[in-house]
């Protein structure tokens, strides 16, 4: 087999059976095929797309090119959550806490963030003390006592979406449907859960733009789960402003851990219960969604599912005292108001340019290799819809390092639109695909 045949043949259009696609994976993943023959097959996938019988055979080829986990000692069902990518998305802090808090088994392996987009290795770095490489044996140990453990992703764990996605970042070949199904789906599987509740974003903070892209993800990806034997439900959520109030990783573990304190009414915690719910009615655990948000908000209540959050931070090495007194986390040095220019409603915010603006404060990355500052970051003052008047404050910026400050601050301020209309309302829970 060639590679070159299988380039010439993507590019007319034509689909490549499975053996082809194993036989791409099996040679990009052992340095056989080089990065500019893989990147010229991505691009004609790209271009031609994959029909859904090559998606689910490119998922499952990336799952055994390593380790697949198994998840069997713990009892009962185990459940994964994940999210496809945005701004100011820290709902698997409270999601994992809540769930475990009433009887669900959370065994989850997250990324870092990459670019606008935050991830929630990062975000559990800022806690200190917190271990996210506590090893297979600690992971499932810790998920059976505790319900719930959160650890970084194991480096066997599909090296072929490692590779992969290094180069789709830097080729322009990452905003594809079956390319990010594959990515996503393979890691899912191979992380060992039974179920699986996929949180799909939508807007211009997302890698899929249009509703109907993102609600074709989301089908590709739930029939993916469902011909791998996994429970899968996908949910189209909104992406066209941040989700919560802060973007940067200590100041979204401190707005998690005021949601599980009972202290917001946000968009963070309605998609943080609508995902949760989801979570709780795939492990049997409740038959319908309105049960499910009785038993959230009861864990909410009670304690108790802050109460998880502590102990987990507790047996991962971190200090558990941070859910009760947030100045035990990473503080920036300065705290500066970011004022706006004119008076009138919010009518867009271009959400990916507020996660730049966070980056190059230096909560994010902007390539692989780059460290991230736990402590900076942006609380947002103003969302979609509010009225500002002239030199009220839209955001603070939590700051260390000043370099990079007054482009941050223009970034930001260009990500706001500011008309005399009010707009209508963004929807935020576009629709939930089952299988
Ligand atoms: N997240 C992933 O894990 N993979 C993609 O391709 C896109 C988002």
């Amino acid at each position: 087999m060639l590679i070159t045949d299988l380039i010439e043949r993507k590019k007319q259009g034509e689909s490549l059976s499975c053996e082809e696609i194993n036989f791409f994976i099996k040679g990009y993943v052992e340095g056989i095929i080089p990065d500019y023959q893989a990147t010229a097959l991505l691009m004609a996938i790209w271009f031609k797309g994959m029909d859904s019988r090559e998606t689910t055979d490119l998922t499952l080829s990336m799952t055994h090119s390593g380790d697949v986990i198994d998840l069997s000692e713990i009892p009962g069902i185990k459940v994964d959550k994940h999210s496809t990518g945005g701004v100011s998305d820290g709902t698997t802090l409270i999601v994992a806490p809540l769930v475990a808090a009433c009887g669900g088994k959370v065994a989850k392996m997250s990324g870092r963030g990459l670019g606008h987009t935050g991830g929630t290795i990062d975000k559990l770095e800022s806690i200190p003390g917190f271990c996210v490489n506590i090893g297979m044996k600690r992971f499932i140990e810790i998920v059976s006592e505790t319900g719930l453990s959160l650890i970084g992703q194991d480096k066997e764990l599909v090296p072929a979406d490692k590779k992969l996605y290094a180069l789709r970042d830097v080729t322009g070949t990452v905003d594809n449907i079956s390319l990010i199904a594959s990515s996503v789906m393979s890691k899912k599987i191979a992380s060992g859960s039974n179920a699986i509740v996929l949180d799909i974003k939508t807007g211009n903070g997302a890698f899929m733009k249009k509703i109907g892209d993102s609600v074709r993800l989301a089908e590709v990806m739930v029939e993916i789960g469902k011909l791998a034997g996994r429970k899968t439900i996908g949910i189209v959520t909104d992406m066209n402003q941040p989700l919560g109030f802060s973007v940067g990783n200590a100041l979204e573990v401190r707005e998690a851990i005021e949601v599980l304190q009972g202290k917001h009414e946000s968009h963070l915690k309605q998609v943080a219960f609508t995902l949760a719910s989801r979570m709780l009615m795939i492990s049997d655990i409740c038959a319908t969604e309105s049960e499910a948000f009785e038993k959230l908000e009861d864990a909410i209540a009670s304690g108790k599912a802050l109460f998880k959050l502590a102990k987990m931070i507790e047996m991962q090495n971190g200090n558990p005292d941070v859910v009760s007194d947030i100045s035990l986390l990473p503080q920036a040095a300065k705290k500066i108001g970011v004022k706006s220019d004119k008076k009138g409603y919010i009518t867009a915010i271009e959400t990916k340019n507020v996660g730049i603006a966070a980056m190059m404060l230096g909560a994010g990355r902007e390539k692989k290799e780059d460290t991230v500052d736990p402590a900076v970051g942006i609380w947002l003052n103003k969302r979609h819809g509010d009225f500002v008047k002239a030199g009220e404050e839209l955001a603070i910026f939590y700051v260390n390092e000043t370099k990079n400050l007054d482009d941050s601050i223009s970034v930001f301020k260009s990500a706001y639109k500011i008309g005399d209309k009010e707009p209508d309302e963004l929807p935020l829970i576009y629709t939930v695909i089952e299988e």
